[in-house]
């Protein structure tokens, strides 16, 4: 799908007159910098060590059904403006299948009888509905649910002070007693920072929830790919040439700096790992902390300010594929309470597949696990097990079902632990480096590791470069 270096023509030698930036790194903040860079008048050179774009949202087939899945499930919200809107721009939002409200399945086993309910926003638009929502959530006291429309008051009127807390300090501080927090607030805060209520940071929780659940009419409505999520990235490469912009494919081994006739460092290009020098004065670095740190040498590291990589931690999900010889869910997607896994996407309801594919798995099933740091450790056969294990307790009509096949992935680097002892040094797009400019879900978006995070970086990281550029 994108040009081998080899084939491309070097990039100084086209459009004299367009300003030339590399961009390194083809997930979904690279992509977003290329796209708007290129939007902007500039002629982007992006690199991408991979075949396809997606960077950590990758597509595969199975070889057994023959069915594509991702590395993970992905989900997006009607909040992702970022990413939605790079959709937009690529042609590949209608891909995505929109809930009309949020609607949320939980499933638990209480005093050991099976039970399901559910967070309910359809009765009125946007925040207001996510609060009739919540006011009707099935095992809470009067109190608990005075208490949550209370917090949900002092978020809307700015009242929280999250900086430097948890998000459980918060919680706790906000009078959430401990069943509100494990029943509603940790899987929300799982899935949506893929850390723990102890660990994450409160002032990416109160910002999630601003903008996802107490945000627009759309805001909290849920976007699940019918297909493989990276297709949605498909379009780039081409959308990307129509307009004098390219992709190559190669691993940037090296960011290359000179020093400037008033003794000042700045970039000067990028070396391929095939020995190729893409000569360029601007660099957007979109490859994730650990791996840009090896592209630049001590010396232009410490000038370019960047924090150090044990700061930040990776979080693993562990994601497992399972399809049996029957259907037991009938909702599309569904929380599991007081189990390790935490989320079921029911994909025969949620994604398009053959009818003989159909017909041979009837069932197919999606379980994620997030901030998975002992889970990931576990061999395939012990995950597989334990998670039949699971739905057999939560989903009773599970044990008459065969499992035909199953799949584990783990992503042990799936995103980096954002927490309150690290908020204050994600780096912003521009560097003291001259010419290098820095996107990727881990810089200072002021929201969680996620595709949006990403996406924005990405915008934010053309803007600094369209700003500081002397071309415009
Ligand atoms: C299993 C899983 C489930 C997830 N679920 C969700 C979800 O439901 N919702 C959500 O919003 N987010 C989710 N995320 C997080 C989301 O996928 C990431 O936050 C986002 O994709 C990060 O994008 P990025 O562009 O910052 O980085 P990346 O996607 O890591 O992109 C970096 C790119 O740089 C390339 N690269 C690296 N080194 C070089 C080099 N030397 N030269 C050239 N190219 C290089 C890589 O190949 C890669 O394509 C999930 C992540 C995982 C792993």
């Amino acid at each position: 799908m994108v040009q081998s270096s080899e084939a491309h023509e070097h990039p100084s030698s086209s459009s004299p007159e367009k300003p030339h930036c590399i961009v390194i790194g083809g997930g979904f903040a690279g992509t977003t910098a290329a796209v708007r860079l290129t939007e902007a008048g500039w002629r982007v050179t992006l690199v991408e060590a991979r075949e396809h774009l997606g960077g950590r949202v990758q597509s595969l087939t199975d070889g057994t059904t023959g069915e594509t899945i991702d590395n993970g499930q992905h989900l997006m919200m009607g909040c992702y403006d970022a990413a939605l809107g790079l959709l937009q721009t690529l042609g590949t939002a209608p891909l995505m299948r929109r809930q009309k409200a949020l609607r949320v399945w939980f499933a638990e086993v209480l005093d050991g009888v099976p039970t399901t309910f559910c967070l309910d926003a359809s009765l009125a638009p946007g925040k207001i509905g996510v609060l009739l929502g919540m006011m009707r959530l099935h095992g809470l006291s009067w109190r608990e649910k005075l208490r949550l429309v209370r917090f949900a008051a002092r978020l809307q009127l700015n009242l929280i002070k999250p900086y430097g807390k948890t998000a459980q300090t918060l919680l706790r501080e906000e009078q959430q007693s401990e069943r509100v927090i494990t029943r509603l607030w940790e899987p929300i805060i799982l899935a949506t920072l893929n850390t723990s209520v102890q660990t994450s940071s409160a002032t990416l929780f109160v910002e999630v929830m601003r903008i996802a659940f107490l945000g627009r009419a759309e805001a909290s409505q849920m976007l699940i790919a019918e297909t493989g999520l990276d297709a949605v990235l498909a379009t780039a490469p081409a959308w990307l040439e129509e307009r004098d912009s390219t992709v190559v494919k190669g691993i940037v081994e090296t960011i290359l700096v000179k020093e400037n006739q008033v003794q000042i460092k700045q970039i000067c290009g990028v070396r391929l790992k095939t020995g190729e020098i893409l000569a360029t004065d601007v660099v957007v670095s979109a490859v994730p902390l650990h791996t840009l740190t090896k592209l630049l040498s001590p010396e232009d590291l410490t000038i370019a300010a960047l924090p150090n990589t044990e700061r930040f931690s990776p979080s693993p999900i562990v994601s497992v594929y399972l399809w049996f010889d029957k259907e037991f869910i009938e909702q599309d997607f569904i929380a599991l309470l007081g189990t390790t896994v935490q989320w079921v996407f029911n994909r025969r309801k949620l994604c398009r597949a053959e009818t003989s594919v159909v017909e041979r798995f009837p069932c197919h099933l999606s379980l994620t696990v997030s901030a998975a740091e002992t889970f990931a450790r576990a061999s395939a056969q012990d995950i597989i097990k334990h998670c039949v294990e699971e739905l057999a307790a939560v989903f009773p009509a599970s044990r008459s079902a065969r499992l035909l096949h199953a799949r584990v992935i783990r992503e042990t680097n799936a995103t980096p632990l954002l927490t309150p002892e690290n908020e204050h040094i994600r780096p912003k797009a521009q560097t003291p480096l001259q010419g290098l400019f820095l996107a990727g879900d881990w810089t200072n978006t002021g929201l969680p590791a996620t595709i949006e995070s990403a996406a924005r970086s990405g915008e934010i990281a053309a803007l600094a470069v369209i700003n500081t550029s002397t071309f415009h």
